[in-house]
């Protein structure tokens, strides 16, 4: 790393020569609007500018400048992870290229026999790293329900380097409490890493609860609009950040300057869209929840919900993700997307379109069937992501496909 020669920390992006371009301690709607805004000290843009080189020039011989190579550090990238580190409360962040790059660089300093404790039900591609990984003998995992306060206890006992927390799940929207949980890791001698890919730093910001990392994949929320896929790691600690930083950098998973700047454009919205997805899928989750085709919905917005009172004491909104499960079978379920004109059967989340997701056929096909079966995630439930079309079409869109079940 080169910060000593250029007082520049490529973990934040924070540099005391040339780049400083940070808002500091503001709101966070203006942190995610306007950092970095019309600092162009070249031509003065307002917008800050794409740096696509991959490769900068030494100030002269031995003399290098706060950048050297985009693969080790770039402008445009750091003032994105610059931006998600404030929005999540950490002290700095990696920006990488997918979401899943992101969770194997919070556990790539693991060693043979350590242990890692995560959800039965996470998301499926997190499911399939870790077993993966296990498999080569790179660490060892236990997945545990963490609602089970038993089962939690039991695992951690066995003392593991590493507890990951998926809140609110993927598909089942299940709520589990952040605070609680890393007091009880922390004392374990674990650290607790939150993926906050469904709710965003709009609405839950983890470290402030107790958590060492967080996760996302840009991909979903953060970017918005369903172009760019990418990760980050945030870190409670400068130390935790730095060596991260490191770690991007050797195993060349850092993220591209370009989904950078698109990514970054997307946060620049990020607390309206997710304000008006979230009041829309509240409505939609009432509509389904009396409706007599429908035999269960999950969404921890409703007082119903198991985890609606941890929710609220953790989160600042419900978000715009939900799930739901129909009468009918398989066979209702498939004349249920294809009568569907608004919403768009496809997988991922968190976008400007309304999305419809069968998860055992698609998001979650990567599990095995008994895994599936252990979380709950039958073969009649359905996820949805709600974007930001009229809230009349999507209800409309919803019943008239409900008719066809
Ligand atoms: C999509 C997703 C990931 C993986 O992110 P990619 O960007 O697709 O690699 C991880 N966790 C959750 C909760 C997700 O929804």
């Amino acid at each position: 790393m080169r910060e000593d020669h250029s007082g520049c920390s490529k973990t934040s992006g924070r540099c005391q020569q040339g780049y400083s371009l940070m808002l500091r301690n503001r709101a966070p709607q203006t942190i995610a609007a306007a950092n970095g805004i019309g600092k162009d000290a070249a031509f003065g843009s307002v917008t800050p500018p794409l740096y696509l080189s991959t490769t900068f020039t030494f100030d002269g011989f031995n003399r290098p400048r706060a950048y050297d190579y985009t693969r080790a550090g770039n402008p445009t990238r750091d003032l994105l992870a610059d931006t998600l580190a404030q929005l999540e409360a950490g002290a700095g962040a990696v920006v990488v290229s997918s979401g899943m790059a992101a969770i194997d660089l919070t556990l790539g300093c693991l060693e043979p026999g350590d242990l890692i404790v995560a959800p039965h039900d996470c998301y499926a591609g997190t499911w399939r790293l870790l077993t993966m990984r296990q498999a080569k003998q790179q660490f060892d995992v236990v997945f545990i329900d963490f609602a089970d306060d038993a089962a939690l206890k039991l695992a951690l006992a066995r003392a593991p380097k590493r507890v990951l927390i998926e809140t609110p799940s993927n598909p089942l929207m299940r709520v589990v409490d952040i605070r609680k949980i890393a007091v009880q890791a922390k004392a374990a001698g674990a650290k607790v890493i939150v993926d906050n890919t469904f709710l965003s730093p709009a609405l839950q910001q983890p470290i402030r609860l107790g958590a060492d990392f967080v996760v996302h994949s840009t991909t979903k929320f953060l970017n918005g609009h369903s172009d760019v896929v990418g990760g980050v790691v945030v870190a409670a600690s400068q130390k935790d950040a730095e060596e991260l930083t490191v770690w991007a950098n050797t195993i060349g998973v850092t993220g591209a300057p370009f989904d950078a700047y698109l990514t970054l454009r997307g946060v620049r919205t990020l607390f309206v869209r997710v304000e008006r997805q979230e009041r829309t899928a509240a409505a939609i989750s009432t509509f389904l929840n009396t409706h007599p085709a429908v035999t269960a919905v999950h969404y921890p917005g409703l007082p119903s919900h198991p985890g609606h009172e941890i929710a609220k004491s953790q989160q600042t909104g419900f978000g715009a993700m939900l799930s739901f499960e129909i009468a009918g079978g398989v066979d209702g379920v498939r004349r249920f997307v294809e009568s569907l004109e608004v919403f768009t059967l496809a997988e991922s989340l968190g976008g400007i379109e309304s999305l419809v997701a069968h998860p055992a056929t698609m998001t979650h096909a990567s599990m095995s069937q008994e895994a599936r079966l252990v979380a709950g995630i039958s073969e009649s439930l359905l996820r949805l992501s709600v974007g930001l079309e009229n809230e009349a079409d999507l209800l409309a869109d919803l019943a008239r496909a409900l008719q066809a079940v």
